[in-house]
């Protein structure tokens, strides 16, 4: 038997939408329960959601100067206006001076920030560690209701201070990335799921803090191993494309020798390692600048230990 895992109450919830100014259900919902707070309100806590990028929101881009969501890691935070004058520099520091700051007992107990994709993901969450157990205990949980199923995690695991998205500042973090849909567009049924799983996340909070013990549990995830790009000219021109044969199939699994991209001249290129890797994030738009087809990703299973709150 593992021994119960225990954490104060979360009591400090904060919500984001907009830290990609174009992904428009957490835009959309974001400004929708900053009016409408009700639907969102708990017995044991009250959220507070806020628009990360405002600029960007306005705009209806993914960022002004930089991407928001990279500039979180420690020597990020740390960096001087002068080094880097960047809007989204200052407004992350801003931010970490609200919600965090990240790593200090100061920050706000949990950050759940919401994103949309263009890959067919389905309902994803990210977690900001596997270490983390009650960010874990609310992924099964999450998994276990129906209608969100399957629920998949995407497991990146940076140290803390390597780690560069918004969610990290809090005490405890993860991220819905919600997908498919283009940016710019807001797609129903996307919302109702945003709108669902956020939903749930409050309803396990508000059951953790009200005492309920959560079991031992065994969470499925899918680890980051390799970033792919396409392949590309001397120029950094594309040269070929993601396959249609591997379009929209992420967490399915690649096996070696099956298609990954189509090159302009009409050739097949295969998928030439020696095992079964899980593609995810396959043609993301925002994801060409950063020279990423796709992710390569192994199986994996945390085991997560007992939780409840500390009683004090
Ligand atoms: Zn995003």
């Amino acid at each position: 038997m593992s021994v119960v895992v225990t954490y104060p109450a979360l009591k400090r919830v904060a919500l984001a939408g907009g830290t990609h100014g174009n992904e428009m259900a957490g835009v959309v919902l974001a400004k929708y329960w900053m009016k409408n707070p009700a639907e969102l309100q708990r017995k044991t806590f009250i959220g507070n959601t806020f628009i990360s990028n405002p600029r960007a929101t306005e705009k209806c881009v993914r960022y002004i100067d930089f991407d928001l969501n990279r500039c979180f890691t420690s020597k990020m935070l740390n960096t001087s206006a002068t080094e880097d004058p960047s809007y989204e520099l200052s407004r992350a520091k801003e931010l970490n001076k609200i919600y965090g700051p990240k790593g200090s007992s100061d920050a706000f107990d949990l950050l759940i920030d919401m994103h949309n994709t263009t890959s067919n993901i389905g309902n994803c969450f990210i977690p900001m560690a596997t270490q983390d157990h009650l960010t874990m205990q609310m992924l099964n949980y999450v998994q276990q209701q129906s209608l969100f199923s399957p629920c998949r995690a995407f497991i990146a695991d940076l140290p803390l201070e390597d780690a560069f998205s918004l969610d990290c500042v809090g005490l405890h973090g993860l991220s819905f990335e919600l997908g498919p849909q283009p940016q710019g567009v807001i797609r129903g049924e996307i919302l109702q799921r945003m709108r669902g799983l956020v939903n749930c996340a409050y309803d396990f909070i508000d059951l953790f803090n009200q005492g309920q013990h959560f079991s031992e549990c065994q969470v499925e995830g899918f680890q980051v191993t390799e970033k792919v790009d396409f392949p590309r000219n001397a120029d950094g021109e594309i040269e070929a494309v993601i396959h249609p044969d591997l379009q929209d199939k992420d967490f399915l699994p690649l096996h070696p020798g099956d298609p990954i991209f189509l090159t302009l001249d009409g050739e097949t290129i295969t998928y030439n390692g020696d095992s079964v890797v899980y593609p995810v994030f396959i043609n993301e738009a925002a994801y060409y600048e950063k020279k990423l087809a796709f992710w390569k990703t192994k199986k994996i299973t945390v085991t997560v230990p007992p939780i409840q709150v500390q009683k004090n």
